[in-house]
């Protein structure tokens, strides 16, 4: 399996895309500006998306590519949106409401809709085309999860979502073996009253958040603001973590490579 990054940016800039991965070519998690950079033929192939929360850098492709493909998926089944109730229940209410965007739930028509809704709880295993995903805790502002997605052998590809400190999601992990995590830090130490009040993480936070995750994991940073990169990533680099931490970059593939079986022993 491999895991694409389409946008890992906390907001919009030249260059920067908001949240979203691509898992193979059928599975988005996350549906921030990213996608729109995929070729119409790639999001015509999207049969499942994943969404951590309710906030719009997450979700505001979700109605744009259901116009996109619509001609393109008229013989085949909705895109299924899974997420939390409430999260879900946000989407209803405030986008695809017929004022800031048309029900594609119930469109081209209620029999053969572009969308389906389906609810997820904390501690679920999605079967998804054949990738296991477990939803993970998370602590935000609003209800919001993160996602693991089991690579076989190879370990887990975790992904927080937005969160604020979270000893919940580390206990989860203590469990895993995890290949890759992709951890947000959303602002500068300078600011950390603002990612207190907000439910993010600042370097300082995330070093006491590593502290929990137990021996050297490749880390991936996401989320960070436009123009704030280098600030983040050396006050990230003062920490002195053991894990192997880098800033995500759109473009940047992920491989979880199952060992292959033997044959023979
Ligand atoms: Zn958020
Ligand atoms: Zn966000």
């Amino acid at each position: 399996m491999i895991v694409q990054v389409l946008g890992c940016s906390g907001s919009i800039a030249a260059g920067c895309r908001t949240t979203s991965f691509l898992l193979d070519d059928d599975v988005l998690v996350d549906a921030g500006t990213g996608v729109g950079d995929m070729p119409l033929d790639a999001l015509a192939r999207v049969e499942h998306i994943l969404i951590s929360h309710s906030h719009l850098d997450h979700i505001l492709s979700i109605g744009l590519l259901a116009d996109s493909v619509m001609r393109e998926r008229a013989t085949r089944g909705p895109i299924q949106v899974h997420a939390l109730p409430e999260t879900l229940a946000a989407l209803r209410t405030h986008i695809f409401n017929g004022v800031i965007w048309p029900d594609f739930t119930r469109l081209p028509s209620a029999e053969h809709p572009m969308l389906a809704l389906v609810p997820f709880a904390v501690g679920d295993v999605l079967e998804l085309n054949g990738k296991r995903v477990e939803v993970l805790d998370a602590s935000h502002t609003v209800p919001a999860v993160g996602f693991a997605v089991d690579g076989g052998t190879a370990g887990w590809w975790v992904y927080t979502g937005d969160t604020g400190p979270n000893p919940a999601l580390w206990e989860r992990l203590a469990k895993m073996k995890v290949a890759h995590l992709v951890i947000e830090t959303a602002f500068r130490d300078d600011e950390r009253q603002l990612a207190r009040i907000s439910r993010h993480l600042c370097p300082a936070a995330l070093g006491h958040e590593l502290q929990h995750l137990g021996g050297s994991v490749d880390v991936h940073i996401t989320h960070i603001k436009p123009g704030e990169r280098a600030a983040v990533m050396a006050e990230i680099g003062k920490l002195g973590s053991l894990h192997k931490i880098r800033a995500l970059e759109i473009g940047d593939v992920m491989r979880l490579v199952d060992e292959p079986k033997r044959a023979y022993a």
